[in-house]
């Protein structure tokens, strides 16, 4: 009898998965089910060059249609997994199919928070996940006019940035004093705030949003100020949610996300969880977190579908991620929850800078804006957590590499 492994969530890390399984030799029965009507696909171009219309449908994909049966896995789309039978160990399916696994890898990913204020259900209020709301909102682009986008964290960020691109009116409302400010803290929040301001967005900051009114479709935002703003559409980018109810119902351990140690492995011992949905043990860190960001989802697919196979590695890699708003593009690496100070090297109002954040006398998190191929020094600078001197972190002229100790690189 061979094995049947089944992939739970057809999203970026579910299909790195399940061709990190065949590419290691997985020669048994391989199922990936996803409640999408589409084959896995990247969401980064989502709110960039595909919702512009600047990308071809195709660019999206992670593999190209023929992979699947090219490696002998058996896609099940527009099917949801439902229940969790760990002591027999099936999946059931939407449809009422039972499926047997050996082993379980649980990709479900994230879903938007949704708002839950008057006129909330209006025609025109409109999330953005998956590639249908896109096509959707890519609709409204085409026909122009004025977009309120309530929330300036990175997925309103970019839907405000892409919108104004396209010619939209865009008013950004948020409730903090600058966007991405839980984040980036209220300095690069600034940067980000100028930048919009710039390219002609109204940013309406420190304002909340108190109901969608209309009549059947929005028509106006009422904000928490007591004005109203005019609009065609809106957008919410509120943040998301781990999607851990399959994990939950079946008795696996949950918190903020799908809880697993540092090879992935949840409550149950055959079932592992990548992704959006895992909150995972960290090596570095020496807790658990989780991380909603797409090099995460390629990195943790592949090391989850290598401990299903029992190799055993803790998967230890540094959060990173990119965000891209007109001609502003950033990466940065790292995991702060909180910090003392933040240090510039070059000048934010230029928009080509690097910034990092300090707990004591080390770096925790870097970013760079327009400054590329500095992420592997601003890593080991974490990694290692080298003793820095502030003057020199701030010199462009000290290169990065001279920070770190010749034994730590
Ligand atoms: C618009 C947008 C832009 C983004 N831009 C960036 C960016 O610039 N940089 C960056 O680093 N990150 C970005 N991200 C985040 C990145 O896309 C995510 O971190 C990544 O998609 C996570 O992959 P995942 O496979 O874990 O989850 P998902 O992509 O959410 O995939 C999970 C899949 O599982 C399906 N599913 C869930 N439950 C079930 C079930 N019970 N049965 C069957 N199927 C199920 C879901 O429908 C979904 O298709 C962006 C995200 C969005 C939405």
């Amino acid at each position: 009898m061979t094995d049947t492994f089944i992939v739970a969530g057809a999203g970026f890390a579910g299909a790195k998965a399940v061709e990190t399984l065949r590419e290691e030799g997985f020669d048994g029965r391989l199922i990936l089910i996803g409640d999408e009507h589409e084959r896995p696909y990247e969401r980064p171009p989502l709110s960039k060059d595909y919702l512009r219309g600047d990308a071809e449908r195709e660019t999206i994909y992670v593999h190209p249609e023929r992979f699947y049966a090219e490696h002998d896995v058996d896609v099940r789309l527009g099917r949801r997994a439902v229940e969790l039978d760990l002591g027999a160990r099936e999946l059931v399916l939407d449809d009422g199919e039972w499926l047997h696994y050996d082993r379980l890898l649980l990709a479900t990913g994230a879903e938007p928070r949704r708002l839950a204020i008057a006129g909330a259900q209006l025609d025109g209020v409109l999330y953005l996940r998956s590639v249908a709301d896109c096509d959707a909102l890519r609709e409204r682009f085409d026909r122009g006019g004025s977009v309120v986008v309530v929330g300036a964290g990175w997925i309103g960020s970019e839907v405000a940035a892409s919108a104004r691109t396209r010619g939209l009116d865009v008013t950004v409302l948020e409730p903090q004093a600058v966007p991405l400010e839980r984040v980036l803290g209220p300095e690069l929040g600034a940067v980000y705030r100028d930048i919009h301001l710039d390219h002609g967005v109204r940013m309406r900051l420190g304002t909340g949003v108190e109901a969608f009114e209309g009549a059947g479709a929005v028509e106006r935002v009422r904000t928490s100020a007591g004005d109203t703003i005019d609009c065609d559409f809106a957008v919410v980018g509120i943040g998301v949610r781990p999607r851990t109810e399959l994990a939950e119902r079946a008795g696996i351990a949950t918190g903020d996300g799908i809880l697993a140690d540092e090879q992935l492995r949840t409550s149950a011992p055959e079932v592992f969880a990548a992704g959006d949905a895992v909150s995972a043990q960290h090596p570095f860190y020496g807790e658990r977190i989780r991380v909603e960001h797409w090099a995460n989802a390629l990195e943790q697919g592949p090391a989850a579908a290598r401990n299903m196979l029992g190799r055993e590695q803790p998967y230890e890699r540094l959060p990173y991620f990119f965000s891209d708003q007109y001609d502003v593009g950033m990466e940065y690496t790292g995991y702060a929850p909180t910090w003392d100070r933040v240090v510039f090297r070059g000048d934010p109002a230029a928009r080509e800078f690097i910034a990092f954040w300090l707990a004591g006398d080390h770096v925790v998190a870097g970013m760079n804006v327009n400054v590329w191929d500095v992420v592997d020094p601003i890593q080991r600078l974490i990694r290692e957590r080298v003793t820095v001197d502030d003057r020199r972190l701030a010199d462009p002229g000290v290169p990065l590499d001279a920070l770190v100790p010749a034994e730590a690189s």
